[in-house]
């Protein structure tokens, strides 16, 4: 269980946020924390969304674009 302090609306002040059960399956990961305060659930961006994969990589790896001189 992972606690957090954040900024709530509703609360108007910084509250105590904690992950709720995660029925997704999100485990550690799951983006979802609760204010203790008040209840209200928001979901944490920056810990949802990580490192973007662009494509998959199966091993070629192409040089960068070179400008011809
Ligand atoms: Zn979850
Ligand atoms: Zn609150």
């Amino acid at each position: 269980m992972s606690d957090r302090e954040l900024y709530c609306d509703t609360c108007e002040g910084v509250v105590l946020f904690e992950a709720p059960p995660c029925a997704d399956g999100h485990g550690a990961d799951c983006p979802e924390l609760v204010c203790t305060g008040c209840g209200a659930a928001v979901l944490i961006a920056t810990f949802a969304f990580r490192a973007p994969r662009l494509g998959r990589r199966r091993g070629t790896t192409r040089p960068p674009h070179r400008r011809a001189a």
